[in-house]
């Protein structure tokens, strides 16, 4: 139990809830976030609710509060998380991670940016110029990636559209030398539309709001975001943004970290390349399809340096592997324009890619001899989208879930291990916990030849060929029997299958409930790189004489017939990427960050109960009480529970004469009747119910 608070402010860990119960459960939660407590642990997790306004719980002071202390010394804190990983890290040479999840909005991207402030306020006492540096890089490198990476949207004025993981790097002596940027699934169908009420990726904006005029000239584009098709839903619309002067700030933080002026360049030219793009209209002469605005097709050229034809080129006509061969196809005037919004979104998605891959560049750990210096270890933030649900899913949810599917099944394995890790470690018998394995849908997806992203794959190599029916038979066919898997075909009258091209998965909350409607033929555009992308990369990317752009193309090196052998598909790329995840945090000692939105407006005053309840659901927060309950509600150090509650027995107080604190807690804990409630393992005191020590605690506050 975290001490120094009184109950007035509700429990601060959850596993010390007299029942543990839904209604208790969000009864302690609503509490503490009136009162101002925003954070609360189930263990070692903290839970937080997004407080919706600036809290004075970040100083300097504070984190003098926490530096070095253990986690139950003080109110919970993401200080507490971090400074246990990194004492875990400097101590026992641990590598750690903080995994933090939960919806959007909930303020998964302000806690890991506090995670990092903490770790850089705590490190390098004696002000290595080298690793201030470094620290300085690592979080300006947090300004350009939400510039390129985050938009504006309904639930978040500054949402993460993509995932992220980032690895610190340690030298012997606990200081950052270095970095690592893993970014996943950017949403970049946001590049050429967006919801009502929701803008594109700030980067426009900023350009368009910020850039000196002569800059706008050259790129041949005008201020007014109405005046592109790409971004204008979302160009008029009123934020706090300040896009101008975000503008600066963003190419400061470029500039600082190492970005050259002709790299910056060519990311502005980019970005106005697609602006354009957007605009590109078809028409049909006879059966020949053609541009309709050739203005375009030269500012398009004289952006990317190439040639027009090339532009042309890559508009009009696709790369068909027949075989061996490869023959060039028109496109109709949809698909076109399919291609040419599917080039949009590939050059903005390598353009991200590019640039996390130029700050890799700058901020991994160069000269390091772990020889001579010890072994170099590492804490990894993982800033990841948390379950989605609209009323329309498409792939990107689809793939987002997933991704939540796999870090459940990685949380259960790793607390339940580590549970029975410590009972084995202490030498106390351990006891069978049932808890739902969602192993069984993480399967549904992912198994080789029968998961959903298999079929998926199956059907993007006939694009153009596939319709919904044709993927939904081939899904209903693998899956019928699946219990987790159903489709209209498969319960006719399930009324939440309004669509005939709708199927449903049923994700481990067990009550979150997924609609997908997949537009195969649409989604295969843009999943599959063979009938689009090459020719970008040929006639485009690699033809360009701009040397940044082509190095975000490093296909342009491969021949035609290399390239179209047997692609990976968006969505195969996706699930190797999560499995090369889970596996790295797998070998970590992880930390659980769960964030909850309490309201859908904002507000720092509303909790909304059933808006919690939903979350607290589908994180599975009460599962993990149980879990933690289901063993061991309390665990303690000897000389800490001593120092704590020596006053409460004549054996201990002032000073115990047995042999050692394991006797002496033991003698306690037998004098006060709570002996049948507790194991003495070889370094720590457990007590199995939270009630033995809330008796502890009052019997301590009678002295
Ligand atoms: P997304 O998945 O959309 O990226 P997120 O979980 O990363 O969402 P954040 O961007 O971290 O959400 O938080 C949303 C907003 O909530 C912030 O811009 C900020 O206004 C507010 N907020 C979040 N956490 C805090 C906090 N600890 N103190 C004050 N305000 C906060
Ligand atoms: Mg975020």
């Amino acid at each position: 139990m975290a001490e120094h608070e009184s109950l007035e402010f509700g429990k601060a860990d959850f596993v010390l809830l007299d029942n543990v119960s839904m209604e208790e459960f969000m009864a302690n939660l609503k509490l503490r976030f009136e009162k101002g407590r925003i954070y609360t642990y189930i263990g070692e997790v903290v839970v937080s609710v997004n407080p919706y306004r600036a809290m004075n719980i970040y100083g300097r002071d504070t984190v003098e509060q926490y530096k070095g202390r253990e986690l139950y010394e003080r109110p919970p804190h993401l200080f507490a998380i971090a400074d246990a990983a990194y004492k875990a890290m400097k101590r026992r040479n641990k590598d750690t991670c903080i995994v933090i999840s939960g919806e959007s909005g909930a303020g998964k991207t302000e806690a890991s940016k506090y995670i990092m402030q903490y770790i850089a306020a705590i490190t390098n006492p004696n002000q290595r110029a080298e690793v201030e540096r470094v620290k300085n890089m690592l979080l300006k490198s947090n300004c350009v990636l939400e510039a390129f990476g985050n938009a504006k949207t309904n639930r978040n004025d500054n949402s993460s559209r993509f995932g992220k993981y980032m690895d610190i790097n340690f030298d012997f002596k606990g200081d950052p030398i270095g970095g690592h940027i893993s970014n996943y699934l950017l949403e970049k169908s946001r590049v050429i539309f967006q919801q009502e009420g929701e803008r594109s990726f700030h980067s426009f904006y900023q350009l368009l709001r910020g850039a000196p005029d002569s800059l706008l000239r050259s790129l041949h584009i005008q201020k007014d975001p109405a005046a592109y098709n790409y971004i204008k839903v979302g160009g008029h619309i009123k934020s706090c943004i300040n896009d101008g002067a975000d503008f600066k700030a963003v190419a400061d933080a470029m500039k600082v970290i190492g970005f050259t002026g002709d790299e910056i360049q060519t990311v502005y030219k980019i970005l106005a390349a697609i602006l354009h793009l957007g605009n590109l209209t078809f028409g049909v002469d006879g059966d020949v399809t053609l541009i309709e605005n050739t203005k375009l097709v030269s500012v398009l050229r004289e952006l990317l340096s190439t040639k027009e034809e090339n532009v042309e080129k890559a508009l009009l006509y696709r790369t068909v592997a027949t075989g061996r061969d490869v023959i060039e196809k028109q496109h109709t005037e949809q698909e076109a324009s399919y291609g040419r919004d599917a080039l949009a979104k590939a050059m903005y998605e390598r353009l991200f890619c590019w640039i996390v891959g130029r700050i890799n560049d700058i901020i991994e750990v160069k000269n390091y001899d772990a020889r001579v210096h010890g072994k170099n270890t590492v804490i990894g933030v993982l800033d990841i989208y948390g379950f989605e649900i609209f009323q329309n899913n498409s792939f990107e949810q689809f793939c987002i879930n997933y991704c939540n599917e796999k870090l459940q099944q990685l949380f259960i394995q790793l607390v339940l291990k580590q549970e029975q890790e410590e009972y084995q470690r202490e030498g106390i018998p351990w006891k069978h916990i049932d808890y739902f394995n969602n192993q069984i849908i993480v399967d549904l997806v992912e198994q080789q030849h029968k998961g959903i992203f298999s079929v998926l794959d199956e059907a993007c190599m006939n694009v153009g060929k596939v319709t919904d029916e044709v993927f939904l038979q081939g899904l209903n066919g693998k899956l019928a029997k699946h219990a987790h898997y159903t489709s209209r075909k498969l319960s006719p009258t399930d009324k939440n299958l309004e669509f005939d091209r709708d199927f449903r998965i049923r994700h481990y909350a067990g009550d979150v409930i997924n609609l997908l409607p997949f537009h195969a033929d649409l989604l295969c555009w843009s999943l599959t790189p063979v009938a689009v992308d090459l020719l970008f990369m040929f006639l485009l990317c690699a033809s360009s004489s701009n040397t940044v752009l082509k190095a975000m193309w490093p296909e342009g090196k491969l021949s035609i017939t290399e390239v179209t052998k047997r692609p990976l598909t968006a969505a195969t790329l996706f699930k190797n990427s999560m499995i090369s995840l889970v596996e790295n945090l797998a070998c970590k000692e992880p930390y659980y960050v769960r964030c909850i939105k309490p309201n859908d407006v904002k507000s720092p005053l509303l909790f909304e109960i059933e808006r919690c309840r939903h979350q607290v659901e589908y994180l599975g927060l009460l599962e993990n009480v149980r879990v933690r309950r289901a063993g061991f509600a309390y665990r303690q150090t000897y000389p800490r529970f001593l120092q704590r509650y020596k006053m409460i027995s004549e054996f201990t107080w002032p000073n115990h004469d047995l042999p050692s604190d394991r006797e002496a807690v033991k003698k306690l804990m037998q004098g006060c009747g709570f002996d049948h409630d507790a194991a003495y393992g070889k370094t720590k005191v457990f007590i199995r119910t939270p009630r033995t020590l809330f008796s502890l605690e009052e019997q301590r506050a009678e002295m």
